[in-house]
């Protein structure tokens, strides 16, 4: 894959893999027990450029490649998914602001973004529509010559300390996807309540929760899409950020891959090295074919994206294989590790508790079936 990256790509991703391990890695489990989102930590990866990575040069970004941007969030998942998925969101937003916002929307928050001084989310989830996402109810209603925005969005990442929301809502009912908007609003302004963190099974680093408005007021130069464009904005996004997840999967399970390859080349039973067991070399064997056919299915669809072409349906092969093996593959390296696997100091479970949490992100696995499926028919229908 790397043989794609260009070297000012290939340096960036190096200065991510040393950042995981000088940073992120020593810290994950600490932020895990303290339930907290690093919000120092998104600093520091500011400080290196990791927040403004598909914005181009000329606005302040480094402008890498969809290729590129997977393989740095690898690299940093190896270490722990939670804050990187963290920084996926802000990048994606920064992103979205770059390519669609206006002069004064781009003045107004890439700066702050790109210094991590402010924070992004992406509220699209409801948690009573939850994956139907075109059925949102907030409402943004006309008031004179401005909007006021009324409802509550679950399920967002970054909720913990996000400071610009992308808050999609709905102007015309009668109009379904076609109505829905995108607004930019600050956490800040009246109207607008954030909900305590949700305690979770794990990854609390990614401070996911919700967000009320009540009657929060907007203009039209809050608009960062308008109606007609906006469902279809956040539709056309979730490619890139499907693969990002695949590939964010392939991190855990690299990193889980090699820790039981360490702690068994070390383990003695029954007079020998645990890894001398052919059951547990035939476990990790596995493991290692798994990987190999994630990350070939991953990068496929980041070098469809790269290329300009469709990658839905490479998107959301790559995200259902990767969330799948990496969950059940995790526990195979655990298993060859014995009990001592299940401690917390090392990083299986926690890795293990995000490879759940991504069969959600972004389309959970049944989502990625319809979007498989869909297609299958209509293959078929042309044959
Ligand atoms: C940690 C975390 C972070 C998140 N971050 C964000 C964020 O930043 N912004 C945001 O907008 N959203 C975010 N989400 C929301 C995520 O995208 C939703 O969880 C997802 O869309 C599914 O909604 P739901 O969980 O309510 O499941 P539901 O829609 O209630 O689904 C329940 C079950 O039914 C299945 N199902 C639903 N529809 C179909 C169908 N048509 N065919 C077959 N099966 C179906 C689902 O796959 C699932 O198994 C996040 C979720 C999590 C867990």
């Amino acid at each position: 894959m790397d043989e794609r990256l260009t070297a000012e790509e290939s340096r960036i991703v190096e200065v991510a893999r040393g950042f995981a391990r000088d940073v992120v890695a020593p810290n994950a489990a600490a932020w895990e027990e303290a339930r907290t989102m690093p919000r120092e930590a998104l600093s520091q990866a500011a400080e290196l450029g990791l927040t403004g990575l598909l914005v181009p040069p000329e606005l302040g970004g480094s402008g890498i490649g969809v290729t590129a941007m997977a393989r740095v969030m690898e690299e940093l998942s190896a270490a722990c998914m939670a804050f990187t998925f963290s920084l996926v969101v802000h990048n994606n937003l920064a992103r979205n602001i770059a390519n669609n916002g206006t002069d004064e929307q781009k003045q107004r928050c890439l700066p702050d973004m790109l210094t991590a001084k402010r924070i992004g989310a992406f509220l699209l989830t409801e948690l009573k529509g939850g994956s139907d996402a075109a059925a949102i109810a907030t409402r943004a209603e006309r008031t004179g010559d401005g909007w006021r925005i009324s409802g509550e969005k679950g399920w967002i990442s970054n909720a913990a300390e996000a400071d610009i929301l992308s808050v999609y809502a709905q102007t015309d009912p009668a109009q379904g996807w076609r109505g829905i908007a995108c607004f930019l609003v600050e956490a800040s302004r009246p109207g607008v309540t954030r909900e305590r963190p949700y305690s979770v099974m794990g990854g609390h680093a990614l401070g996911t929760g919700g967000f009320r408005f009540d009657g929060c007021p907007a203009t039209d130069a809050d608009i960062l899409l308008p109606p007609e464009r906006a469902f279809k904005g956040a539709m056309s996004g979730i490619d890139t950020a499907r693969l990002n997840v695949a590939a964010m999967c392939c991190g855990m399970l690299r990193a889980g891959l090699d820790c039981a390859l360490d702690y068994t080349a070390n383990r003695r039973a029954f007079g020998q090295a645990t890894s001398e067991f052919q059951g547990l070399q035939w476990m990790l064997a596995d493991v290692a074919t798994d990987l190999e056919a994630a990350r070939l299915l991953a990068y496929r669809a980041a070098g469809l994206l790269d290329d300009g072409a469709d990658a839905t349906l490479a998107a959301a092969h790559a995200k259902k294989f990767a969330t799948r093996v990496a969950l059940a593959r995790l526990g195979d390296c655990m298993q060859t590790m014995g009990a001592a696997g299940f401690r917390a100091e090392y990083p299986l479970g926690r890795h293990m508790a995000s490879a759940k949490m991504a069969q959600y992100l972004d389309g959970t696995s049944e989502i990625q079936n319809v979007v498989i499926s869909r297609q299958l028919w209509r293959d078929a229908s042309r044959a």
